[in-house]
C-alpha cells in the first residue's frame, strides 16, 4: 500500500535528504548503464578480494555468463591484523578495470583512503564504503563531493537512523547517488560471522526513498547459508544483493569461508530469477512503503 505524506511524516527525520517524507518516489541510482532501485534485482559478484589479473577476469567471464549485473573486487582491504593480505592496491583497481573492458560489467570496489579517491574513480563505477568506515565522515563528505555512485554499507554495530545519517552526509554535499548495504551486525550470535538484520529492508524502504542491496555473504560468514539469506533478501523487498565468489575458496587470500563458487553462484541465479518473478507484487509492495 502507497505511503501518503501524513503517514512518513509523523515523526520528523534528523535525516532530511535520505528521508523519504521529503521525497516519496524510490530513488533509481545508474551504475555506467545499469538501474538500481528500478524494482528489479541487481547481483553484484567477484571475489572479496582482486588477487590476479587472470583470476579477477576468469571469475569476471563466470558471473557475467552466470547472470551478474556487477562486478565486484576489493583493491584495498581492510584487515582486521595488519599481517593479513592488504589487496593490490592501484594494481587491482587496472586488473579491476580491465575485467569490465572484457566483460562489460560495471565495477565496484572499496576506498578507505581520501587521497586514493580521485585516482579510484578513474578505474571504478561505484565506489564502496566499507562498514568500518561508516562513520569516517570526512570520507563521506569526501564521495558526497564527487558524482560517483556510492555503496554504502552499514557499520558493524550501527543503528539504521545512524546508517541513513552518514548517507545524509555523503547527499548534503551533492552527490545523490547512494545505495545502501546491509551486510549484517554485531550480535551475541556466534554460529554465523554476523548477524543479517533483514528487518532493514523494509525499514530503510519505509523510512527513506534510496535503494537498499544485502550482502549475504558478510552477513552469514558461511558460504552454505548465502543462497537461502540471498532468497530472503529478494523476498522482502532488497533491491539487489552483493555476493562474495571465488573459484577455490579454499585458498582465497581473504573471506574464503563465505565465498561461493561460479557453480554456486549461477544454481543461486537460478533460484533468484524464478523467486523475483514470482514475488513480483510482493516486492513491489515494499518498494511502495
Ligand atoms: C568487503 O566487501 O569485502 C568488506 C570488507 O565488507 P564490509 O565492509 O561489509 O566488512
Ligand atoms: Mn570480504
Amino acid at each position: 500500500m502507497a505511503m501518503t505524506i501524513r503517514e512518513v511524516n509523523k515523526k520528523p527525520a534528523p535525516y532530511k535528504l535520505a528521508s523519504r517524507a521529503n521525497h516519496l518516489e524510490p530513488t533509481i541510482v545508474t551504475v555506467a548503464q545499469h538501474k538500481i532501485g528500478d524494482g528489479s534485482v541487481t547481483v553484484m559478484a567477484g571475489p572479496c578480494s582482486v588477487e590476479s589479473r587472470d583470476q579477477i577476469i576468469e571469475i569476471a567471464r563466470q558471473l557475467k555468463d552466470a547472470g551478474a549485473h556487477l562486478l565486484r573486487g576489493g583493491a584495498f582491504k581492510p584487515r582486521s591484523s595488519p599481517y593479513s593480505f592488504q589487496g593490490l592496491g592501484e594494481t587491482g583497481l587496472k586488473f579491476l578495470a580491465e575485467a569490465r573492458e572484457v566483460t562489460g560489467l560495471p565495477v565496484v570496489s572499496e576506498v578507505m583512503e581520501i587521497e586514493h579517491l580521485p585516482m579510484a574513480c578513474e578505474y571504478i563505477d561505484m565506489v564502496q564504503i566499507g562498514a568500518r568506515n561508516m562513520q569516517n565522515y570526512p570520507l563521506l563528505k569526501a564521495v558526497g563531493r564527487t558524482t560517483k555512485p556510492v555503496l554504502l554499507k552499514r557499520g558493524l554495530s550501527a543503528t539504521i537512523e545512524e546508517w541513513l545519517m552518514s548517507a545524509e552526509y555523503i547527499l548534503s554535499e551533492g552527490n545523490p547517488n547512494v545505495v545502501l548495504c546491509e551486510r549484517g551486525i554485531r550480535t551475541f550470535e556466534t554460529a554465523t560471522r554476523n548477524t543479517l538484520d533483514l528487518n532493514a529492508v523494509p525499514v530503510v524502504k519505509h523510512l527513506s526513498h534510496l535503494p537498499i542491496i544485502v550482502d549475504p555473504s558478510h552477513g552469514t560468514g558461511v558460504a552454505r547459508y548465502v543462497t537461502a539469506m540471498s532468497m530472503a533478501a529478494v523476498a522482502c523487498g532488497a533491491d539487489g544483493l552483493i555476493l562474495e565468489a571465488h573459484n577455490t575458496p579454499e585458498s582465497a587470500l581473504s573471506d574464503g569461508d563465505q565465498s561461493i563458487t561460479p557453480g554456486e553462484f549461477e544454481s543461486l541465479m537460478r533460484h533468484i530469477n524464478v523467486l523475483e518473478e514470482s514475488c513480483a507484487q510482493l516486492r513491489e509492495g515494499v518498494l511502495n512503503g
